[in-house]
């Protein structure tokens, strides 16, 4: 029996990054092999197991023959006759299908050297086909490595699974898990460009893929392009290592852009209302987590006042924060607040221009937020405790910007 490390920590600590898990390859044992010597079974679907001290992962090395459609299509087989070059064969891309066996020597039938050394995100074979999960790796790895290239001929073999309808099978849990990290990488416009190029945008969010070519004012966008500015949006929240849900509201917050009619560009009066509609239907096929929906379609919502916020009369401003549910989750608000300075910043020339509006909401957040409702409650009748300390808040923030003209 043998074991290997295998895939992403070979390429990481090649690339010199920082390795976070080590995944383990075995030949030559079985199943029962294993057992024995003390390592706990963990696999469903085929045969995995936790070391007893490190808990790190051995797989029994197998190849897989694609039985069926879809990405649960698959007839395993593993068996201590099973080789390396057998089981590495079945991995998605060269750079990823990589050894180092226990004397630290490297194991590469692939070339995944030369393509890491490259940049180059490749295919190992034509069995790459059989599985539509690895569209999405694919365009997550070019997120993460931004300056990788995708081989021309892995990019055709990818329009091809999508002509084939193959996308279509993915189960939507699968579809947010890769794109949600693919959002927390370092470049997120990476995988939206990677996707549309073969086409699977269209498929998976066609609600992404109707912004490109749509216009936008000039004089507001001077990259024209809405689906430009949304993934100007996005690579500027991953620049700042915003979270998931600002960096999901950034994808989001214009998708009611994509159903302006075209007689009407490049204004898209009323498109927030639309966007809102939009995210709520993609949240609910992908199956999008309720924090992240909510953020967003708040963003959604409300992107435009932010931007006016200086113009907005007091009155306006609490019930934006209101709606926001500002008085008893600050901390959203201030995710809400991110997201809308991504959508600012997500233009060229804008990038480090002053953008005044969070500053002035935090701060008639805290005045607001500063009224005492307990007092503002003694003082009426009950009936109209809500509005009296609606209209208390207001006075507070308007006497605020008096003071400051
Ligand atoms: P990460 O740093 O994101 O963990 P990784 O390369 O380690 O990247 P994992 O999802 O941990 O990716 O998978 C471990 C290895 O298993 C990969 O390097 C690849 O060789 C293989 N692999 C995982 N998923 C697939 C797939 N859908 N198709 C083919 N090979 C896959
Ligand atoms: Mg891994």
């Amino acid at each position: 029996m043998k074991t290997y490390v295998v895939g992403g920590a070979v390429r990481d600590e090649l690339l010199g990054l920082p390795v976070q898990d080590r995944d383990h390859v075995v030949v030559g044992a079985t199943p029962e092999e294993m057992v024995d010597i003390g390592y706990k079974p963990v696999g469903q679907d085929f045969p995995v197991f936790l070391h007893p001290q490190t808990r790190e992962e051995y797989a029994l090395a197998r190849t897989e023959r694609k039985s069926g459609r879809g990405y649960k299509g698959f007839t395993v087989f593993a068996s201590p006759e099973v080789t390396l070059e057998e089981d590495l064969r079945r991995r998605d891309l060269t750079i990823n299908a990589m050894a180092r066996d226990e004397s630290g020597n490297l194991i590469d039938p692939y070339n995944g050297q030369r393509d890491l050394e490259a940049k180059v995100l490749r295919h190992v074979s034509e069995a790459f086909a059989e599985d539509p999960v690895r569209i999405l790796r694919v365009a997550r790895f070019a997120a993460r490595f931004a300056d990788f290239n995708i081989a021309p001929e892995t990019m055709e073999l990818m329009r091809g699974m999508v002509n084939a309808g193959e996308v279509d099978e993915l189960v939507p849990e699968r579809v947010w898990q890769e794109i949600s990290r693919g959002l927390m990488e370092k470049r997120p416009s990476r995988m939206f460009l990677v996707l549309r190029e073969c086409g699977a945008l269209k498929k998976l969010l066609p609600e992404v893929d109707k912004l490109f070519g749509v216009p936008q004012p000039p004089e507001y966008h001077p990259e024209i392009d809405t689906g430009l500015h949304v993934m100007l949006v996005l690579d500027w929240a991953a620049q700042q290592l915003f979270s998931l849900p600002v960096r999901f509201a950034a994808l989001t917050h214009d998708l009611g852009k994509g159903a302006t009619p075209q007689e009407l560009w490049p204004k898209h009066i009323g498109h927030e209302a639309k966007s809102v509609e939009l995210v709520r239907m993609l949240s609910e096929r992908i199956r999008v987590p309720a924090d992240c929906r909510d953020l967003a379609i708040a963003v959604a919502r409300d992107h435009g006042n932010v931007h006016r916020a200086l113009e907005l009369r007091s009155g306006t401003v609490v019930e934006l924060f209101e709606r926001v549910d500002a008085f008893r989750r600050p901390e959203r608000f201030m995710e809400f607040l991110r997201a809308c300075e991504c959508d600012f910043h997500g233009r060229p020339g804008y990038e480090s221009r002053p953008f005044p509006e969070i500053n002035y909401l935090q701060q008639a957040l805290a005045l607001a937020q500063g009224v005492d409702a307990g007092e503002v409650a003694k003082r009426v009748d009950p009936a109209r405790i809500k509005e009296a300390v609606f209209q208390a808040r207001a006075e507070a923030i308007a006497a605020w910007r008096q003071r400051e003209g």
